[in-house]
């Protein structure tokens, strides 16, 4: 069970201690947090801040074992697939653009527009809406193959690169090969080497998906951000509390997932 314990600093922050098994190894950290009430979304900086500590592990694990990690800058193959993103994460994405210059999001508009429209016409936009691969495994990952092939970059890869970086969904932190960036161009045609992390924080973003929509997935295909964004939701307004409680609960929830490298997204 993940431990917490709170002690009061400064007004109006907290920290919180907390110790999270991952693998073999327990990550304990202090995190400084809102006393208020705060909402899953607004502790996604935090999430995201122990995301980075896992991955970093792993990958130094990876290293020790002289597996490095292939993944470079300026390598965006993977950024063409089907990419879960948590609804707390699409609202942040959200608001994030909502302060961007006009011409900024305009450009954004287009892209995703763009997107869009390669999707419906290699015919994977109708295949997604009809819900059909959220209960077939072997059409869900017949789904996943075509949409790679197609081709179709998220609209946040710019000159290969991710455009946004430091706020990207847990999902793309966690897609880590360690086999060469060749055979990522056709993930479908060759065995792709796949690290394995032990937690995967972006399944526990998806379950509180799942209860709160009540919904097989718990998450939207990034392409459909901009789409999701005008319905105005704010689902971390129903996974609210203090910022400790709401750190405790996402660490339950975490820890659930914990060991499930493989568990479907
Ligand atoms: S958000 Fe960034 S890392 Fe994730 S698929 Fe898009 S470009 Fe790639």
């Amino acid at each position: 069970m993940a431990q917490e314990t709170v002690r009061e600093t400064d007004s109006p922050g907290v920290t919180a201690e907390f110790a999270l098994p991952v693998g073999t190894a327990t990550l304990r950290a202090t995190v400084a947090l809102p006393a208020g009430r705060t909402t899953l979304t607004q502790l996604l900086p935090i999430i995201q801040d122990i995301e980075n500590t896992i991955v970093d592990q792993v990958t130094l694990e990876a290293e020790a074992a002289e597996r490095p990690i292939s993944c470079r800058a300026g390598c965006g193959a993977c950024c063409r697939q089907l990419v879960p993103l948590s609804l707390f994460e699409a609202e942040a994405l959200t608001e994030w653009l909502q302060t961007l210059p006009e011409d900024r999001i305009a450009h954004l508009r287009q892209r995703f527009h763009l997107a869009l429209l390669a999707l419906r016409d290699a015919g994977i936009m109708d295949r997604i809406l009809d819900g059909a691969w959220m209960n077939d495994e072997e059409i869900n990952t017949k789904l996943n193959i075509d949409y790679f092939h197609a081709g179709v970059a998220c609209p946040f890869l710019e000159n290969e690169s991710c455009s946004i970086h430091a706020i990207r969904p847990l999902s793309c932190r966690e897609y880590l090969v360690t086999s060469s960036p060749e055979l990522c161009k056709d993930p479908a045609a060759h065995a792709i080497a796949g690290l394995q992390i032990p937690v995967r924080l972006s399944r526990a973003l998806f379950a509180f998906g799942r209860q709160i929509e009540q919904d097989k997935r718990g998450w939207i295909p990034l392409v459909f951000l901009l789409a999701w964004g005008k319905s105005g939701a704010k689902p971390g307004d129903r996974v609210a509390g203090t910022g400790p409680e709401v750190l405790k609960l996402f660490l339950q929830e975490a820890e659930a997932h914990s060991g499930n490298a493989d568990e479907e997204a």
